[in-house]
């Protein structure tokens, strides 16, 4: 199963962010945690803001790990609060990471995207997220 290159979700999307590069990243992570045998094994689900930028992620985790709207292993669940959660299930096993707060306000507030992309991209994925695991009844 070959996932796209982070350029390859750029192209995707449209363009850089770090909206993209932070599901992109998370994504990256569930798989290598996860590793899911077939493409359907995991599944994700996203609680956030339904609107740009925050929806962005979607596509970023899209790229990275084979779950689509198109293949359904992937739901979208809209709250009104300022929060990005996303969880990801396969085979009785979940990863859950939920997006800090000061790093949601942080790139927000990003003026230079490709830069806040760069820095997110060089930031272990622990700074940037609160991360559980575990089985499914966690
Ligand atoms: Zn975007």
């Amino acid at each position: 199963m070959k996932r796209l290159t982070y350029l390859e979700a750029v192209r995707f999307h449209g363009h850089t962010g770090p909206f993209l590069a932070l599901g992109y990243k998370a994504g990256e992570y569930a798989m290598e945690k996860l590793k899911p045998q077939k493409m359907l094994n995991i599944k994700c689900s996203v609680k956030t803001i339904e609107k740009k930028p925050y929806t962005c992620i979607i596509d970023g985790i899209q790229c990275s790990t084979h779950c689509t709207v198109g293949k359904g292993n992937i739901k979208i669940e809209g709250t009104s609060d300022e929060r990005v959660e996303i969880t990801f299930r396969c085979k009785g096993r979940k990863v859950m990471l939920t997006l800090k707060p000061h790093i949601l306000k942080r790139v927000l507030e990003a003026e230079d995207l490709e830069k806040e992309v760069k820095r997110l991209n060089e930031e272990p994925l622990e700074s940037l997220f609160e991360i559980e695991e575990g089985s499914r009844r966690l």
